[in-house]
Parts: C-alpha cells; structure tokens; sequence
C-alpha cells in the first residue's frame, strides 16, 4: 500500500506533469471508484475544469480544480499514468482522464480499491476532516502526542498507525520509526514519556523525507509513468527483515503481530518497558 513518501512522490511528478491542462474528457471504465457525488454529476462538474495545483493530505491526493476539488484515494494498488497524447487503454485503466492539449491521464488499479471524490470549491472535504498532523505540521509536538497517547492505553505500535493521529504513516514506516526510537511496539502510549514522543516526531520525519528523497532519485528514470516502486526498500533496517540481523547490535530481528499487522523489531534494541 503507498504510504506518505510514495504519494508525496506521485504528488510531485503529477505537478509537473498536469498543473496548467484543461480537462475536456472523461471515462470511467469502473464505477466504484467514483465514490462521491454520482457518476452524472461527477462527470457534468469535472468536463472543463482547470488543473490549478496538485497537493498532498495524509495519504490522500488532491487535484485543485478551478471551480473544486478532486480527492484520491490509491488504496492498495492505485498508480496514475500520464501520456502525452491518446493511447490504448490498459485493462486495469479504470479512469482517464483527456485533457484540452491532447495529454491523458490513466487512474490504474489491479485491485479497483481506490477512491476518488470530486467536491465544489467551497465544499468541505469532508474525507479529508478527521485526519491528524502532518508530519512536519509545527502544531505536532511531543506535548500534542502527549494529550492525545493520555487518554489511551493502546500500543504506540496502533497509536502511530491511526491516520487521526499523524497522517500518512503506515506499517513499514512505523516499524521503522519504532526501532529508531528504541520502543517496543507493544508500549502502551500512556507509559511512554515526553523524550521519546519528541523522538518519535524526530524519526518520523527523518525517515519520510529520506524515503520521499528516494522516490523522488527513483523516479528519474520515468517519463509518462507515476508508477512508484519504493526502492526506499533498501535501507529498511527492520521491515521485511525477520531472522536478519540486527545492524545495530546483531541481534536477530523477529516478527510478530501488533494492531493486526505483521510487526518487525530487534528484541534487544527495542523491549518493552
Ligand atoms: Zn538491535
């Protein structure tokens, strides 16, 4: 599943590559991901719009429009594709979108998860309401983690993965925050002190910006495909890592499960307190 690095990605090469182009077309090969409004209007509001911006909240995309918004969602497997001009369509191309030069744009998606929401200008983005700080929001303080972990006696591990809470971080980048920050992922929030909350912001942020860093050096090498691969992979030192070694004390890194999600930590480097 993308996570914030690999939207944030997208994001940016879709800036590059759509801000500026006026929309005369649209199909829509599968109607379930057009989730608001109705299929009519979604298509009778969206012809004739301008791409003014492209921006990021959380792990959802945001096309400003010029007379709206439209919001999506990749879920699983979403990827977007631009093409200069006309092309065949894919048979996982679910919705394309023309525009007035003559570029398209494909919205894939092998597993058809994904979302898209097309909202008028002063409409609330009511999708967008319950999501929590941005990582490098200056309101995301270890005194702001502090007062929301006070309430909670959950593990940090389903704490940090609760959109509400910090947007766009998921389980790779979790495990990776947690073993950075030396915390189990088991510790219940309200045991955790504020250092470690101030760690925890510190790593999150770090280690987003070095896997947007990678995506973006990754990317390089495409010219009409968004489709991101995550070659920030490599320099995971927990995830994906079970029975490797620790590459800070060579301890052998275990798996277990937390908050229904396949959890990667170094026993040592990370106990529960
Ligand atoms: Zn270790």
């Amino acid at each position: 599943m993308p996570e914030l690095p690999e939207v944030e990605t997208v994001v940016r090469l879709l800036k590059k590559l759509v801000v500026g182009e006026t929309i005369n077309g649209l199909e829509i090969h599968w109607n379930n991901i057009i989730a608001h409004p109705e299929i009519s209007e979604f298509r009778a509001k969206i012809i004739g719009q301008e791409m003014l911006d492209v921006e990021r909240r959380g792990k959802y995309i945001i096309f400003k429009l010029s007379d709206g918004n439209l919001v999506s969602h990749l879920r699983m497997e979403g990827k977007y594709y631009v093409y200069d001009q006309a092309v065949d369509k894919d048979k996982h191309s679910h919705v394309i979108i023309t525009f007035a030069s003559g570029k398209e744009m494909h919205y894939n998606d092998t597993r058809k998860f994904g979302k898209m929401y097309l909202y008028e200008k002063d409409e609330d983005l009511a999708i967008l309401s319950k999501i929590g700080y941005e990582p490098w929001d200056p309101k995301l303080t270890a005194d702001a983690l502090m007062e929301q972990a006070a309430r909670r006696s959950i593990s940090i591990k389903a704490f940090l993965l609760d959109q509400a809470v910090i947007a766009g971080i998921g389980n790779i980048y979790v495990n990776e925050i947690l073993f950075e920050a030396e915390l189990h992922p088991e510790q219940p929030v309200n045991t955790i002190g504020k250092a470690k909350y101030a760690e925890i912001i510190k790593y999150t942020q770090a280690i987003l910006e070095a896997a947007i860093e990678a995506g973006g050096t990754t990317i390089r090498s495409y010219t009409s495909s968004l489709g991101v691969t995550g070659l920030f992979q490599q320099s995971l030192h927990v995830h994906n890592r079970e029975n490797e070694t620790c590459a800070t004390c060579g301890s052998i890194i275990e798996k277990i499960r937390v908050a229904q999600r396949g959890t990667y930590l170094c026993p040592k480097c990370q106990p529960l307190k």
